[in-house]
């Protein structure tokens, strides 16, 4: 059983919303976290944002679609 989809997690950091409080956010259609620590960097530097959104597509496949 994963516990993937009840803890939420900063895409950037990985802290749990226990450690740092998180912010929902939405890009490319997924949806996802991330922390207040880490919303700068999302501000100023996206490209490292949509990086993390690639890896994650490959290393995942929780975050594939199935056909
Ligand atoms: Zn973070």
């Amino acid at each position: 059983m994963s516990d993937n989809l009840s803890t939420k997690v900063c895409i950037s950091c990985n802290r749990d919303e226990n450690t740092i409080p998180l912010v929902s956010i939405t890009f490319a259609k997924q949806a996802t976290w991330i922390c207040t620590q880490c919303l700068p960097t999302l501000i100023h530097e996206p490209q490292r944002l949509v990086e993390k959104f690639k890896s994650m597509d490959t290393n995942n496949p929780v975050n594939r679609q199935i056909d």
